[in-house]
């Protein structure tokens, strides 16, 4: 998988991160923990976000959803300040049916927090970053099932 270019927060580097690792991704110059943020659908889900050994928010968005574009800003900041904690997957419901219809995805945006597979988290509709930060930092508290 060929993953994207990620600017180093910490000392900007540009660094390519895999859509899918056994770890998670560091920079390659000083080392700290990158912003992880990948696409998915329905082929590549289990090995991007199923298979993460790290807890991973799954934004369930569509282009023609006007919510969505106002919290997959949101979730990018989250990823970057929680980086090397959470991954974020962002997953297309147009062209992912069977993710849409396993999640029930019938309202978007829905979020999720995945952990070793398992769905810990839920939150349907957009929220304003705040709101986001603490839903994330809950779920990121309570143990894994
Ligand atoms: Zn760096």
């Amino acid at each position: 998988m060929p993953g994207e270019l990620i600017r180093c927060p910490h000392c900007g580097q540009t660094n390519r991160v895999p859509t899918a690792a056994a770890g998670k991704p560091q920079c390659g110059k000083c080392h700290e923990p990158l912003p992880w943020i990948a696409d998915a659908d329905d082929s590549t889900f289990g090995e991007v976000a199923e298979a993460a050994r790290i807890p991973v928010i799954v934004d369930l968005w569509a282009p023609w959803c006007g919510p969505c574009r106002m919290v997959s800003p949101a979730l990018e900041r989250l990823a970057t300040d929680l980086a090397g904690k959470v991954k974020l997957v962002k997953v297309n419901v147009d062209v992912s049916p069977r993710l849409s219809q396993r999640f029930g995805a019938q309202a978007i945006p829905t979020l999720l927090v995945l952990r070793g597979g398992q769905v810990t988290a839920r939150q349907t509709g957009a929220a304003p970053l705040a709101a986001l930060r603490s839903w994330v930092n809950k779920a990121l508290a309570t143990p894994a099932p």
